[in-house]
C-alpha cells in the first residue's frame, strides 16, 4: 500500500443534524485509529457541520458541478463545497452516471473544476454485470478512467484516489471474488502508469467499493493493490463504519 489504508465514507442522500452523533463518533473513535486515514462525504446540506464536528476525520462532497458560478439553479461550485469545510469530492460514481445522464466528458470537467479550486478527487469507475458477464470489465473501467482524467494533472499523487466500485455489488450483500478484485485493482494502476509515470501511480491508492462490511472488510482490505475502501450504508451508523476502519488497521498490521 502507497500510505496509509484510506475509508471514506458515501452518505449519499442520507443524514440531517441528528446525525452529528454518529459523526462525533466516528472521529473520536479515528483518533485512536491513526494508521487509518478516514473520511466522509456528507450530503451538501451538512458538509459546514460536520466540518465544524470534526478533528480528525477528513470531510468531502459527494458531487459539484463543472462550471465556476452562474446561473445554474440548484447546482454547487467545487469553490462553494471547499467554502464549507469540503477538502475532496467523489466524481462519476455510479448513480450520478446512472440517474443524472453523467459523460465521462462531464466527469473529466468536473474533476478539472475540483481540482481548480484545491480540492482532491475520488474517481469512481466500475462494471455492470452484463459487462463482467460478457468479460469485458477491465477494459470498460480503463476506458472510463482514460475518459474521465483530465491528461495534466499538476500532483496526481496528492490530487487523486481511484474507487473501483462495480455496480452490481453496490447495496446488494454481493461482492467480486478476491482474484478479480486484485486483476480489476492492477490493471487500474497499469491505466494510472500508462498516464502519469510509475512514480506517481504508484502513490495513487485504488479504493475498492461494493457492499464492505465490519465481516468481510479484512479480507477485501488484505487484497493486492486495494488502498482502502469506499463505504455506502455501512459508514452510516458508526459502529459499523467504525468496524471496517478497525479492521484496516488491522490489515495494515499483518
Ligand atoms: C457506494 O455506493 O459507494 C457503496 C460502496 O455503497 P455500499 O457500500 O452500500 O455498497
Amino acid at each position: 500500500m502507497a500510505e496509509r489504508p484510506y475509508i471514506v465514507g458515501n452518505w449519499k442522500m442520507n443524514g440531517t443534524r441528528a446525525m452529528l452523533s454518529e459523526v462525533r463518533a466516528i472521529d473520536r473513535s479515528s483518533q485512536r485509529l491513526m494508521k487509518v486515514e478516514v473520511a466522509l462525504a456528507p450530503p451538501y446540506t451538512l458538509i459546514h457541520a460536520v466540518h465544524r464536528e470534526v478533528e480528525q476525520i477528513g470531510v468531502g462532497a459527494q458531487d459539484c458541478h463543472p462550471g465556476v458560478d452562474g446561473a445554474n439553479t440548484g447546482d454547487i461550485s467545487a469553490s462553494m463545497v471547499a467554502d464549507a469545510g469540503a477538502k475532496f469530492v467523489i466524481l462519476g460514481h455510479s448513480e450520478r452516471r446512472e440517474n443524472h445522464n453523467e459523460s465521462s466528458e462531464l466527469i473529466r470537467a468536473k474533476i478539472t473544476a475540483a481540482v481548480e479550486a484545491g480540492m482532491r478527487v475520488i474517481l469512481c469507475c466500475g462494471e455492470s454485470e452484463a459487462t463482467r458477464d460478457a468479460g469485458d470489465a477491465e477494459a470498460f473501467v480503463t476506458k472510463q478512467i482514460r475518459e474521465s482524467l483530465p491528461d495534466v494533472l499538476d500532483n496526481p499523487t496528492d490530487q487523486l484516489t481511484v474507487a473501483y466500485e462495480p455496480i452490481w455489488a453496490i447495496g446488494t450483500g454481493r461482492t467480486p471474488t478476491l482474484d478479480d478484485i486484485a486483476a480489476m485493482h492492477s490493471s487500474i494502476h497499469s491505466t494510472l502508469v500508462e498516464l502519469y509515470g510509475e512514480d506517481h501511480a504508484a502513490q495513487v491508492r485504488i479504493l475498492y467499493g461494493g457492499s464492505v462490511k465490519p465481516d468481510n472488510a479484512k479480507e477485501l482490505l488484505a487484497v493486492d493493490g486495494v488502498g482502502g475502501a469506499l463505504v455506502g450504508g455501512a459508514s452510516l451508523a458508526a459502529e459499523s463504519f467504525l468496524g471496517i476502519v478497525l479492521a484496516a488497521a488491522e490489515a495494515q498490521d499483518q
